[in-house]
């Protein structure tokens, strides 16, 4: 059963693969950059499920995924942390 998530950029399935994706430590809130990259970049390691992150020192590395249309990496919601207020901007 194909259960891969939408891609929240382009809200298809149909071109997501799964993929090892690297995530950041930190997003940098600078002028002029599209601020819906935050969604893609500000993830840290402790915004994910631990039952999703690897052992140290591995634990940036995520088995995630990737879309084709977009050729961006991303993680879905399921495997995020609840913290509403730090992904507010989640799928508006
Ligand atoms: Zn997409």
């Amino acid at each position: 059963m194909n259960s891969y998530p939408e891609c929240p950029s382009c809200g298809s399935c149909r071109a997501v693969k799964p993929k090892l994706i690297l995530v950041d430590k930190a997003w940098i809130d600078e002028p002029g950059i599209d601020p819906r990259l935050k969604y893609f970049t500000d993830l840290r390691a402790d915004d994910i499920r631990p039952e999703f992150l690897r052992q140290d020192p591995f634990q940036q590395f995520v088995d995630a995924f990737y879309c084709e249309n977009c050729s961006k990496g991303f993680i879905p919601e399921s495997m995020l942390t609840p913290d509403p207020d730090h992904r507010r901007d989640l799928y508006r």
